[in-house]
């Protein structure tokens, strides 16, 4: 039978989400969620639209939503954009901006979804080694390029760039964009959206889904100079894709205002973090300096995909990538205190 996509469509090769096992009784350290619940008061006002207005439709430029991130940044509305969660920013940001004669550039390790995109988009990408010890040098970054995105913290491994050397790097590169993909910034690093008023290049993306807890809502955001945001919206209106539901729009609305729950959330995380890391280093493990709500950690006498099988078979599902360079690997996600000693205990036994 002829095939009916084409040439573009049969090389693409698709992202593989993560696994998300739909019973409850596991313990599921793989895809990075928060293990705690978001803000009451997001659940409050999801409640109270659930049962007002979903008749209608929704405000199509989520305008509430923008004014709430625009006022916690000190920026206007005009700076912000949002999605269906960062994945769908992300996409809009390498289908308006990053599309160019000369390679985009990002890390070796760093989202899978990055070359993903390119081949969706059509974009030519070059991929950057990052060190031995997996930190990236800006150095790497300053020839020509036609964009450079990366992750801060990266993703798989945790580990941050100091925002000076971001600064660095932005003022280095004046003609191309910057993409800081800050998904996991909360939990350790300072966000580069203090510098977007300086630097027109910049876009910083950001999602609700790991330190506001609302992975299953699907919201993220950019935040830029207006000329960068103008260019996503065009994008997004010319898809026709999608604006934020209600619920999307009131439950973030709401999460990104009580800044009190996100605070003691985002504390709590760091404080298992530090616990589980010191309880897997206690086993034998290298655990990798992490900025995010996962840690990266490989055990030298033990393979990665036999202790992630171990696990799984005692129900505690972990992150392993056979991927170069980082096989040896097991990421795991910061969960309760509770289902971290779960964790160790059971690596315990194994380890002996
Ligand atoms: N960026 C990075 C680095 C991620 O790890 C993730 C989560 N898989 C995302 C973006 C997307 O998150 P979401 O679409 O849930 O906002």
């Amino acid at each position: 039978m002829s095939q009916y996509w084409s040439s573009t469509v049969s090389r693409l090769t698709p992202y593989t989400p993560g696994e998300q096992p739909q019973h409850q009784r596991l313990i599921k350290l793989n895809t990075n969620e928060n293990p705690y619940p978001p803000s009451p008061r997001a659940v409050e006002a999801m409640g109270r639209e659930l049962g007002a207005s979903l008749r209608l439709y929704p405000n199509p430029d989520s305008t509430p939503l923008k004014a709430a991130i625009a006022r916690r940044h000190g920026l206007t509305p005009a700076h912000v954009f949002v999605g269906n969660g960062s994945d769908e920013v992300l996409a809009h940001a390498f289908c308006a901006l990053l599309k160019h004669e000369l390679p985009l550039l990002f890390p070796d390790i760093s989202y899978s979804f990055y070359p993903t995109y390119c081949k969706l988009y059509d974009i030519d990408y070059r991929t950057v080694p990052l060190a031995d010890d997996f930190s990236l040098d800006i150095d790497d970054y300053l020839g020509p390029c036609g964009g450079i995105i990366f992750p801060n913290p990266n993703a798989p491994t945790g580990r941050l760039l100091a925002l000076d050397a971001v600064e660095r790097l932005l003022a280095a590169q004046p003609q191309r964009v910057v993409v800081v993909d800050e998904a996991y910034i909360d939990f350790g690093g300072d966000s580069a959206i203090s510098l977007v008023e300086r630097y027109p290049n910049l876009l910083v993306v950001q999602t609700l889904s790991k330190s506001r807890s609302l992975a299953g809502l699907r919201v993220g955001f950019a935040v830029g100079h207006p000329a960068l945001i103008d260019a996503l919206e065009r994008v997004k209106n010319s898809f026709n894709s999608y604006p934020l539901d209600r619920m999307a729009i009131v439950g973030a609305t709401a999460a990104i205002e009580d800044e009190e729950h996100f605070d003691s959330t985002r504390r709590a995380v760091m404080a298992s973090r530090d616990t589980l890391t010191a309880g897997l280093e206690a086993l034998g493990f290298e655990v990798l300096p992490s900025a995010a709500n996962f840690v990266f950690a490989r055990h030298p006498g033990h393979d990665a995909a036999t202790l992630a099988a171990a696990l799984r078979s005692e129900g505690i599902i972990v992150r392993h990538f056979n991927a170069p360079r980082i096989a040896q690997f097991l990421r795991i996600t910061v969960g309760t205190d509770a289902e971290c000693q779960a964790l160790l205990e059971s690596l315990r036994a194994r380890l002996g």
